[in-house]
């Protein structure tokens, strides 16, 4: 009979985190997966001898953000070897094509350059989006995700990443 603190269901990369935080900070966890590898959707499949990734880019890796601190207090920041990536993806349309870069600015000329009638819309979207990455470089700083024990406490002065989390992943 094993006596755990935690059960995780799902060996997710959001399960594999949360268990190794809670690890790290003295938990007895247990992780639970259905499939017969972890990673859920992080990781890779065969097809026809190609190997294929699911994502292909992971954000937050520098300048203090959130992957990056977690990454370091789990201590295995060492052991990856991550790529910069400038561009993200290029999309090639009949009559058009445009490059999906990771930096903003170059991003927003780009789309602007690619759809001016939208550039309300455009701006508009990318600043939420800024807002949202703000707050989560606040949130890698203030270390707060993994010090607090309040309930709730998490989500305090973090207004655009609710409300967008409200806006667009609520359960219906
Ligand atoms: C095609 C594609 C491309 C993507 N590209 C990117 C990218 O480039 N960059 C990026 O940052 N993100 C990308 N994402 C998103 C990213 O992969 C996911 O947000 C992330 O992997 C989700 O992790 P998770 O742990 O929340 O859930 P999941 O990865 O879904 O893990 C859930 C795990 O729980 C297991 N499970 C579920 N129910 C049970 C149960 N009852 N019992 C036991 N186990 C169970 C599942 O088998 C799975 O292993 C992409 C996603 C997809 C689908």
């Amino acid at each position: 009979m094993h006596d755990y603190d935690v059960i995780i269901i799902g060996a997710g990369i959001g399960g594999l985190t949360c268990g190794a935080l809670l690890a790290k900070h003295g938990m007895n966890v247990l992780i639970c997966e259905q499939h017969d590898k972890p990673g859920g959707y992080c990781t890779s499949y065969k097809r026809g001898g190609f190997t294929f990734d699911v994502p292909h880019i992971a954000g937050g890796l520098k300048d203090g953000a959130l992957a990056e601190w977690v990454l370091g207090h789990l201590r295995v920041a060492d052991d990856i070897d991550a790529v910069r990536v400038d561009r993200l993806a290029r999309f090639v349309y009949p009559d058009a094509a445009y490059d999906f870069w990771t930096d903003a600015t170059r991003l927003e000329s780009e789309l602007l350059r690619c759809f001016p009638r939208q550039a309300g819309s455009i701006r508009q979207y990318l600043s939420i989006q800024r807002a949202v990455w703000q707050e989560m470089m606040r949130a890698g700083r203030s270390r707060r995700w993994t010090e607090s024990s309040g309930r709730g406490h998490a989500a305090d002065g973090f207004r655009h990443i609710g409300a967008y989390g409200c806006r667009h992943a609520a359960d219906r």
